[in-house]
């Protein structure tokens, strides 16, 4: 299956299933908004506790925080968004489409990148093992060619984006004769920068004096609050400050389902060091947040760093996590060194010391702040994608096939699903009673509906990862089936067992104990 269809499939079933729907939908929907259905917004609060357990929970010098959406102006002004978050953005005149000129071009970098791997892949082929792929990558006339077009262009790209020379990036579309990936029209208007902040009016009047942003990343709400923090819970540098809250961005161009959204959801962690050990810290930061997403068992191949080639104005260091989604390795989470940048500008612009005494080195000084920001949503879509699975059932002669959210189970909707094999001979009171002691401990969910196989179909979709049926004998000796969501297989148990069984696979505990 071609990936385009498989992430257009997996939207399909995020809808169906009730995990995502595009939000005011019966008045025709709002672009790059969307809400989480019955079983979308278990999934995502799975993930924002396992997040804030592995952040907060096992980590003695994090602690949280909830900082209002809302905050003064000048906290805008202090961190840098109200002058520079920007993105470039250029129009087709033909399709009046709008894209953003840094993305046209990375894209266009990647689909060479790709070219040279199809070669590398087709040359492996036809020449088996006795491939050398360094000689063939320092010697085949295409790819050298290629490789060429690629580093002028990447090095003409930097430049211009540290100059923020937008009259060049339009420069390099028309070189590189960049077409819209809609339409194949090559009729650009000129690039302009285009801020990403929502604004709206706070009180009765609305004048320039109460204009208000609505917060695009949770991180400033951490710095304001950074001594609040430091002074009540007396933490001792380094220490950090972690929450997870919505962020808003006007987005230019958002058509990728949930990856780039215009209200989202972040979890961000901002951690607090000694000048001159921030890169030590930046480096162990990267692993530790590697390592929770590759606990995830979403296949560790499916993950990459990838630096920034150009640095955000206030950091020393950054890269990103990415995933290989169905549309290509894309970041989900961001982790950078950010200097003492944000608590310099915020002790300037608001007259208040920033500082921390540090009674180990008898001094006062302003932190250092490495950030591990991490999407909500963005991982969200990094488990379904990586769970989603069309898979034909080995029943002779048939064709009949399933799709199952192999999601790990820790982080499953639902649990358990409770299921009297028929809905007569009291089998519904038997169901009821286990899942009134089930409920205590898990999400279940009873249905009595349907064929047994229809439901266990209905469960695979939504990835819960054991069924219980009660049958008859079930009232004779005390005994149910689980059916094991991945390898489909019944076993028949007492039933006063089946809390345990599913508590030892579903429990977040031995995940997070694995995490060390
Ligand atoms: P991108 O380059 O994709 O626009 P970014 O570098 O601007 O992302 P950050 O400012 O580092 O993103 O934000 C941290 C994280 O927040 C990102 O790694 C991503 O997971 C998430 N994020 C950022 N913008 C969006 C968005 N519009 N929709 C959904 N998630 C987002």
């Amino acid at each position: 299956m071609a990936q385009e269809d498989l992430f257009k499939k997996i939207i399909a079933h995020a809808k169906e299933y009730g995990f995502v729907f595009p939000s005011s939908e019966i008045y025709d929907g709002m672009s790059a908004v969307y809400d989480y259905g019955q079983n979308g917004v278990e999934l995502k609060n799975n993930i924002r506790r396992y997040w804030w357990d592995a952040m907060v929970t096992m980590n003695e010098n994090v602690v949280g925080l909830d900082s209002a959406i809302f905050m003064h102006p000048d906290i805008w002004k202090a961190s840098g968004h109200v002058d520079a978050f920007n993105d470039p953005l250029i129009d087709n005149k033909d399709s009046k489409k709008r894209y953003r000129a840094d993305q046209l071009i990375e894209d266009y970098i990647d689909k060479l990148r790709r070219k040279i791997e199809k070669e590398v892949t087709k040359a492996a082929k036809r020449f088996g093992d006795s491939f050398d792929s360094e000689q063939f990558l320092s010697t085949n006339p295409r790819v050298l060619s290629n490789q060429e077009k690629i580093d002028t262009v990447h090095k003409r790209f930097v430049k211009a984006l540290e100059d923020d020379d937008l009259e060049e990036l339009k420069q390099i579309i028309l070189d590189c004769e960049i077409a819209d990936p809609e339409s194949g029209s090559r009729n650009w208007t000129d690039v302009r920068q285009f801020n990403l902040m929502f604004d709206t009016s706070i009180g009765s009047v609305s004048d320039t004096a109460s204009k208000i942003y609505l917060r695009p990343e949770t991180a400033q709400g951490i710095f304001v609050n950074f001594l609040n923090v430091q002074k009540s819970g007396r933490m001792k540098i380094p220490f950090g400050i972690a929450q997870t809250g919505k962020a808003f961005r006007n987005e230019i161009v958002a058509r990728q389902f949930i990856m780039r959204m215009r209200e989202f959801e972040q979890m961000e962690m901002q951690f607090f060091v000694p000048p001159g050990e921030e890169l030590k810290w930046f480096e162990y930061w990267k692993e530790t947040r590697m390592r929770w997403h590759k606990s995830l068992g979403l296949g560790g191949e499916n993950y990459r760093f990838h630096d920034h080639d150009k640095l955000a104005h206030y950091a020393n260091a950054a890269t990103d996590i990415e995933y290989n989604f169905p549309i290509g390795f894309k970041e989900v989470e961001g982790i950078h060194s950010r200097t003492d940048f944000d608590l310099t500008q915020h002790q300037k612009f608001s007259g208040k010391k920033m500082q921390y005494f540090d009674n180990d080195l008898n001094a006062s000084y302003i932190p250092f702040v490495v950030e591990t920001s991490i999407g909500l949503d963005r991982m969200f879509l990094t488990v379904l994608a990586g769970s989603y699975l069309e898979e034909k059932l080995e029943k002779e002669g048939s064709d009949e096939q399933r799709i199952v959210l192999k999601i790990p189970p820790f982080l499953a909707p639902v649990k358990v699903a409770v299921l009297p094999l028929v809905k007569k001979d009291g089998l519904p009171d038997v169901a009821r009673k286990i899942m009134n002691e089930l409920k205590l401990d898990f999400n279940c969910q009873y249905e009595e509906k349907d064929s047994i196989g229809r439901r266990y179909r209905r469960q695979d979709a939504i990835g819960t990862p054991y069924c219980i049926t009660i049958d008859h004998q079930t009232k004779d000796d005390d005994t149910v089936t689980i059916r094991d969501r991945d390898t489909m297989k019944q076993e028949r148990i007492p039933i006063k067992q089946a809390r345990d069984i599913v508590q030892q696979k579903v429990s977040a505990q031995n995940q997070l104990r694995k995490l060390g």
